[in-house]
């Protein structure tokens, strides 16, 4: 009995035993698994997290790169490569060797001394210090270069050097700049004429009628000069600001050119030149205030700076060429169609223009002869508004003369079918 009682006890622990063996057995082979998977995702993660770094560092538009303790390179993204124009490895060069800019030796020097200051960077170990240069060798390039030093008893020390292209900023600067002058010098010239004959009508010439009609005649051109200057100022701000809505529709252009030669037909009529519309029947797709806008301009100009007793003809021409096309519209995929365009010209038999003002007649205030566009009321903006209207609605201006031969202002607009 008691011997049967023991073997069903030794059978039972038995049981219990291979029981907790298998369940044990089990658990270990899911942890294991666990792990695995725990393994498999953080090293996932890793990579992930790499390939975004190194994403973000190959495909950033600044230069960087990461110096050691001694000034070597021991990273460098393909900006800094294109930015230098370097084409070999520089990986273990010196940074003003490979950058070949000796300021950069003082920027070094400050960001680590600025790392060692505890006011500069809140009892950090970080230091930063910046500097904005232009590149030598260059046509034109500005850099603007930040230099942060890391010294970190864990990490050791590093400095990583960002290269920014802030070419375009400067040059706009620089543009902003020289319109304030220019607008400035505009405003000017006829505000003290109109000083100046005011006061002299003042001290006592209002009561002579030999001068008196001058002095006012000169008061009112001299307010006319400002008022044209005021609204091509005004234009231009709006075209360039992008605020301008096109009215887009068909417009038949030969009706449009006939219009702007009965607005001018006075004015030409006073240099006894003759206008001519030689436009096809032709309808371009855009805004026929605008248009109405452009062709006034160069109309006025062929007038102004044509022969007396010559002819201004305003034509057409009907191509297919590929302009860039207008901000909104959509990009043309490289196998389709180039669109149809209308090249419209108002060609005058003038004195025409020099070879090196082609280049330069659509800038804001660039004249070829300041004295003479002054004299017949220029401003200095008419061929600029050309240009930001035909190229807001996706057209090419362009100009081609022959000194001594007259001269054709010519633009682009898309035909509408
Ligand atoms: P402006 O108010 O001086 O006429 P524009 O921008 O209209 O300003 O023209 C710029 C310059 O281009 C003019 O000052 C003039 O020197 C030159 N120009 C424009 N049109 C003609 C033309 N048809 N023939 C010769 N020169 C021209």
């Amino acid at each position: 009995m008691w011997l049967i009682l023991a073997i069903l006890a030794l059978g039972a622990l038995l049981a219990v035993h291979l029981w907790w063996r298998s369940r044990f057995r089990q658990e270990q082979a899911s942890a294991a698994r666990r792990l695995a998977e725990l393994r498999e995702q953080t090293e996932r993660n890793a990579i992930q997290s790499n390939l975004q770094r190194e994403t973000v560092f190959n495909n950033m538009a600044e230069g960087l790169v990461l110096l050691d303790e001694d000034g070597h390179i021991q990273l460098a993204n393909p900006a800094f490569s294109s930015l230098f124009g370097l084409s070999q490895e520089v990986r273990g060069r010196s940074l003003l060797e490979a950058a070949r800019l000796p300021e950069l030796a003082e920027l070094l020097k400050n960001a680590h001394e600025s790392s060692h200051e505890p006011s500069r960077n809140n009892g950090g170990d970080v230091g930063h210090a910046a500097l904005e240069l232009r590149v030598p060798g260059f046509t034109e390039r500005w850099l603007e270069i930040n230099a942060s030093a890391v010294s970190n008893r864990s990490a050791g020390n590093w400095t990583v050097v960002v290269f920014h292209d802030v070419t375009r900023l400067k040059k706009a600067e620089r543009t902003r700049q020289e319109f304030v002058a220019n607008v400035s010098h505009e405003l000017r010239t006829p505000l003290s004429l109109i000083k100046g004959c005011a006061e002299t009508l003042i001290d006592g010439a209002k009561n002579d009628p030999n001068v008196a009609p001058k002095f006012l005649r000169t008061i009112d051109r001299n307010a006319d000069r400002l008022r044209l200057l005021v609204e091509d100022l005004l234009i231009i701000s709006e075209l360039e600001s992008g605020r301008i809505r096109l009215n887009l529709q068909p417009v038949p252009l030969r009706p449009s050119a006939e219009k702007v030669i009965s607005d001018y037909a006075s004015r030409a009529k006073t240099r006894q030149i003759r206008l001519v519309n030689e436009v096809g029947v032709l309808l371009a797709h855009a805004d026929p205030n605008r248009v109405e806008q452009v062709l006034g301009n160069l109309v006025d100009n062929a007038i102004k700076y044509g022969r007396i007793g010559g002819t201004v003809v305003i034509g057409t021409r009907e191509s297919r060429i590929d302009v860039p096309r207008a901000p909104n519209e959509q990009r043309a995929s490289p196998t389709s169609e180039p669109s149809p365009q209308i090249e419209v010209y108002v060609r005058d038999d003038g004195p025409g223009l020099p070879p090196q003002a082609l280049d330069r007649v659509f800038e804001r205030f660039y004249r070829v002869d300041k004295a003479r566009s002054r004299e017949q009321g220029g401003t200095g903006l008419g061929l600029a508004i050309v240009k930001h209207i035909v190229q807001s609605h996706g057209g090419k201006v362009s100009v081609k003369s022959d000194l001594g031969h007259g001269a054709t202002f010519s633009f682009t607009l898309p035909l509408y079918s």
